[in-house]
């Protein structure tokens, strides 16, 4: 019998049968992990409050051949009762736990679970708006899994201060380096985005909401066209591996 002992933050649960749920978490040491937690939805159950999403918990599992299971619980930090408390709250920390899952599938990088951990927490104790902490997670995860937003250098030949977007480049690329008739970035709007990746608060706090909005907007378009890479790769791989 192979037991093991990690941190997670539980990212998702969903029903398993009548009384099972399988739980995914994100860990400290081993990444992604998908467990069953049986009997859980039973009143009695002594797991049941404690694997709720955005919860922090010390957990034991059992090695399984395709799931591993849920032996012990304890919880760390219960962050799904303040965070679930403001409505923008939740749904920041919702879309955050739901990108974790996605850029963490292939690591297991421990960068990923305590950035994911510091977002919750600031989350749960409210101190910056909930979509500025989104926004700065989102960031500073996709630079953890090497996709960093260019910001300060051109994306294609490593020119200063860029101020054009080019997302398929990765980020801000420089006038010659542009497609004909792009539009500048706001300077603000540039130098929130530098901010929100290095946290600087204060300058980020200090930004108009005319700033956030549009940078907000970049950190989404950004956000969505790696992990469609990433979904577009792993569909190339497959097939290739199906071909083999
Ligand atoms: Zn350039």
């Amino acid at each position: 019998m192979k037991l093991y002992r990690d941190e997670g933050i539980v990212v998702r649960t969903h029903q398993l049968g009548e009384a099972d749920r399988i739980i995914t978490f994100l860990t400290r040491h081993h990444g992604i992990v998908r467990a069953t937690a049986k009997g859980v939805r039973r009143t009695r159950s002594k797991f049941g409050a404690r694997l709720e999403p955005f919860s922090l918990v010390d957990v034991q599992f059992y090695e399984g051949r395709s799931l591993d299971i849920v032996t012990e619980v304890a919880t760390l930090a219960p962050f799904s009762s303040s965070i679930a408390r403001d409505i923008d709250s939740y749904a920041a920390a919702s879309s955050m736990l739901e990108v974790a899952e996605q850029l963490c599938s292939e690591s297991s990088e421990d960068e990923h679970f305590f950035l994911l951990l510091a977002a919750l927490a600031a989350l749960a104790r409210r101190d910056q708006a909930a979509d500025l902490i989104r926004d700065s997670y989102f960031l500073r995860a996709l630079a953890v899994a090497g996709w960093a937003l260019s910001i300060w250098n051109c994306a294609e030949c490593g020119a200063n201060s860029p101020t054009i977007v080019h997302l398929p480049s990765g980020g801000l690329v420089c006038d010659s380096c542009a497609p004909r008739d792009s539009r500048s970035l706001p300077a603000p709007v540039i130098a929130h985005l530098g901010a929100l990746m290095g946290g600087q608060w204060e300058a980020v706090r200090s930004s108009s909401n005319l700033t956030r909005g549009e940078a907000s907007q970049i950190v989404a378009n950004f956000l969505q066209w790696q992990l469609e890479r990433q979904v577009r790769s792993l569909r190339v791989g497959a097939r290739m591996h199906a071909a083999i």
